[in-house]
């Protein structure tokens, strides 16, 4: 360490274990929006919040904040998710929280910033109860429909109101969670793969988050008996289907890093052992941090569906289900980081996200940086999830340096 802001490894590794605790199963993290877990969250984390001096508050969507009041004007906040996936790990999300946390309580000794610092857990990132993705962000950026309150529902048929009137919030009230305040926002993340662990490097400064595309690909042959029609004389819709995803995997496999491409959901019908498929249908993750490759990974994409088609005798439909514009972190942000990383004696990297973030939708409003610690064997979603006590109070020290510089 040189003249970085010291985070305490013990007081982190504390937070860390205790919210690690909370929603834990022997299958993992399981900590929905609103659910007895997250509510134990909320208030084990207002808790820590009034323990380090700060004011807590809880707004109209149930984010969490802790505020160190400044002089002037405008708010420097940081943050993460609270939520977990189904199964998942510790750190994903809840490291961000805890490690901004435990940023403002080692910042509180500097005495009063001109600009006031905020710690948030974020209520809902990963869509594990509701398709109500980033809720917590879009609140703060004014972005929730009127109706989603009613109209959301989880898998038991709860609607999101009823969730949070359960966990003592006013669905009515989610537009006075909007904020205007906000000059920046800095988010202190696990990296999910394994470029950091494998080059050796203490943390990564994320230059931009994919936009990610979906499609669904159909493909419909021909249904018939699986004894008495010869092989060369199907148009087995699965056989082809299987070739597409093959192959779009291969060219993207050609293209090499950071190009991902997954094809994760598979419906086949009739779905019958003595039946050739009549149908298959499969969903296409794409990404790529540059637009321009992306999209021309996707016109490939179509090409090979369209020649496998006509090779098998098949027709095949692809539909675009989502199209994210890749987000751009803040430049002046990220030379804010990379100085704090070295005042830490932190090497550092600039770096693309895999994931998507909360800070792809900030960015869209808020000058936004992001912050990567190592993730031990590139785990994440899973409980294998790891990162160690030295690695998170790094990435924790290069946040409250880089806070200090911006408040202070
Ligand atoms: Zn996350």
């Amino acid at each position: 360490m040189t003249d970085g802001i010291h985070v305490d490894e013990q007081l982190l590794g504390t937070y860390v274990t205790e919210l690690g605790a909370i929603g834990e199963t022997p299958d993992g993290m399981y900590r929905f929006v609103y659910d007895d877990a997250w509510q134990r969250a909320r208030d084990t984390l207002l808790r820590w919040i009034d323990e380090a001096g700060l004011e807590g508050r809880v707004d109209a969507v149930g984010n969490v904040f802790g505020r160190l009041p400044g002089s002037g004007d405008g708010v420097v906040l940081t943050g993460s998710h609270v939520d977990t996936v189904p199964s998942g790990g510790k750190y994903d999300g809840a490291l961000g929280v805890v490690g901004g946390l435990a940023a403002l309580a080692a910042l509180r000794a500097h005495g009063t910033p001109t600009r006031t610092l905020e710690v948030v857990a974020l209520c809902e990132e990963e869509s594990s109860r509701f398709p109500a993705d980033f809720l917590g962000t879009r609140a703060m950026l004014g972005l929730v429909a009127a109706d989603e309150p009613d109209r959301l529902r989880d898998r038991d048929g709860t609607t999101l109101a009823e969730a949070m009137r359960r966990a003592g919030l006013d669905p009515a009230a989610v537009a006075t969670a909007e904020r205007h305040d906000l000059r920046a926002f800095l988010e202190l993340h696990i990296e999910q793969g394994r470029v950091l662990a494998d080059e050796g490097v203490d943390v990564g400064l994320v230059e931009v988050i994919p936009g990610i595309a979906w499609e669904t690909i159909t493909v419909r042959g021909r249904q018939d008996h699986a004894g008495a029609t010869p092989m060369d004389l199907r148009a087995d819709a699965l056989q082809a289907a299987a070739q597409m995803a093959r192959e779009i995997t291969l060219a993207v496999e050609r293209a090499g890093r950071p190009a991902v491409a997954t094809t994760g959901r598979w419906t086949v019908e009739p779905g019958q052992p003595s039946v050739v498929p009549g149908l298959a249908r499969f969903s296409l993750d794409l990404r790529h941090p540059d637009l321009a490759v992306r999209d021309r990974l996707l016109d490939q994409v179509h090409r090979i569906c369209a020649d496998v088609a006509r090779r098998h005798g098949v027709e095949v439909d692809v539909v675009r289900d989502k199209d994210e514009e890749p987000a751009t972190m803040d430049s002046g942000l990220l030379e804010v980081c990379r100085d704090a990383a070295e005042r830490c004696g932190a090497s550092w990297r600039r770096m693309p996200s895999g994931a998507g973030h909360d800070s792809q939708l900030m960015a869209s409003r808020v000058p936004t940086a992001m912050v990567f610690v190592p993730s031990v064997d590139g785990r994440s979603h899973t409980p294998a999830e790891y990162t160690s006590p030295a690695d998170c109070a790094r990435g924790a020290s290069v946040l409250a340096t880089a806070l200090h510089r911006l408040a202070w």
